[in-house]
């Protein structure tokens, strides 16, 4: 094995058994969202360096240290996009999609952030995103959460995830009770930790997300953000609340959930996991309705979220709910040997025209029968056609254990009989 030519530290391959699972998903999101009337945005992976500071925070972890940022050559500042809703938003401003009108879109791709990398947490991760425009109340955030929620029905995955919302109100009122939680930390400082030392007169913030368990015993008698939260807001939350509760959608409220990116206000949620270890957010999102303006678009309210694709397939792998059946073959088709090769190739041609939603592979050197049956565990396959010569040909249903010769008029037939019963 050689270790010099690897990827690079927080970057991974993802292998075809994990491919099939990624494009399940894909497909089961892309129906829900059309379904609600989402369209797709295809945004570049690259961005100006201002346009990131513009609008996520300089005090952010994301601006302070996660940005893959460089110069290119004509010397201007660029990063790979750490996430895609500023791109959207600068987007949706330059084509001119929010004037008098309302979006519902989405996105999915890669985002690459410095990070320290660990399970569930990569240099270069996929998200799955949602974001609407010109929707002022609040049953867009509703609308937002069934429809997530449905995301998770489809995968059969709800009961291992819990919604937790807060709100919460405006950067303003943030930076107030940032003073107050640092004053109160300060107290504390002989009991920190190095970490959050650090986080103290940066982003004290941060520290509510403390995996800490004494830093958390500390968080409890702490100043809660909502208490410095304008009463609108108040209500507004208090209005989403009874909605979840009044259509039976569980939900739990942290007061210390507090989003990352300072662009959100008001209404925030996550959807977390005690399936995948610590990185345990799969989801994330809420209000932005300052971010157009501050992009220097129209003042348009916004909502949005993204949900974080590698812990979700590590959430739905830890459940081993990814059967066998994905890499299955349908038909896997041999030859005895050379003389017959085109013949092969073109009946595997006449059967893919005819079925081209099973998955047909001919295998290309010849192979003696005996072979084939002894490794029959390693390809998968529910049928196996042998073409023994010109007119003879075997074709055994693995599932049934049936064999017997055809003929090869009516391949077609057999074919689509044993398919028929399997799907009956
Ligand atoms: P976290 O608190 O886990 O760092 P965040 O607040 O930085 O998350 P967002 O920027 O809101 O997260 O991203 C939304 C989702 O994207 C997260 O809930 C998570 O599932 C996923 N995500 C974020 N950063 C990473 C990463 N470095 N690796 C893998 N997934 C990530
Ligand atoms: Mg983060």
């Amino acid at each position: 094995m050689n270790y010099f030519f690897q990827s690079i530290k927080g970057m991974h391959d993802y292998l075809p058994e994990q491919t099939i699972l990624w494009n399940k998903i894909e497909d089961i999101f892309k129906k829900i969202l059309h379904n609600y009337g989402y369209c797709e945005i295809k945004l570049p992976i690259l961005e100006k360096t201002i346009l990131f500071k513009a609008s996520i925070g300089e005090m952010t972890d994301i601006i302070g240290k996660e940005m893959y940022s460089f110069h290119d050559k004509n010397n201007l500042s660029i990063t790979l996009r750490p996430e895609a809703t500023t791109s959207c938003v600068r987007s949706i401003i330059q084509n001119k999609l929010i004037y008098h009108k309302k979006q519902k879109l989405w996105y999915y791709g890669p985002m690459f952030r410095y990070e320290r990398p660990q399970k569930g947490r990569y240099r270069q991760f996929y998200q799955f995103g949602l974001e609407t425009f010109g929707f002022f109340e609040l049953d867009i955030e509703f609308e937002l959460i069934i429809l997530v929620n449905k995301f998770w029905k489809a995968l059969g995955i709800s009961r291992f995830l819990t919604l937790e919302i807060n709100s919460i109100g405006l950067l303003s009122e943030r930076n107030a009770y940032q003073m107050e939680l640092r004053n109160f930390l300060k107290t504390y400082e002989s009991y920190l930790d190095n970490i959050c030392i650090r986080q103290l007169n940066k982003n004290p913030l941060r520290i509510l997300d403390s995996k800490n368990k004494n830093i958390q015993k500390i968080l409890l008698k702490a100043p809660n953000l909502i208490d410095f939260v304008n009463t609108k807001s108040r209500l507004r939350f208090e209005k989403l609340c009874n909605l979840l509760s009044n259509f039976n959608i569980p939900y739990t409220i942290n007061y210390k959930l507090i989003r990352g990116l300072d662009y959100y206000n008001d209404t925030v949620f996550e959807w977390k996991t005690n399936y995948i270890g610590s990185q345990n957010a799969i989801c994330a999102g809420g209000r932005y309705d300052t971010l157009v303006k501050r992009l220097l678009g129209p003042d348009t309210p916004a909502a949005g979220l993204a949900i974080g694709m590698d812990r979700l397939i590590l959430l739905i792998q830890s459940l081993n709910l990814f059967s066998q059946k994905n890499i299955e073959t349908d038909i896997h088709i041999f030859f005895s040997n050379k003389s017959i090769k085109n013949r092969a190739i073109f009946l595997s041609e006449e059967i893919r025209n005819e079925f081209p939603k099973l998955k047909i592979l001919l295998e290309f050197q010849s192979k003696k029968i005996n072979t084939i049956f002894k490794n029959i565990k390693k390809y998968f396959t529910k049928i196996i056609l042998f073409i023994q010569s010109e007119n003879i040909i075997y074709l055994y249903d693995v599932i049934c254990k049936k064999n017997q010769i055809i003929n090869s008029n009516n391949i077609n037939i057999m074919i689509k009989n044993i398919f028929n019963f399997y799907t009956k």
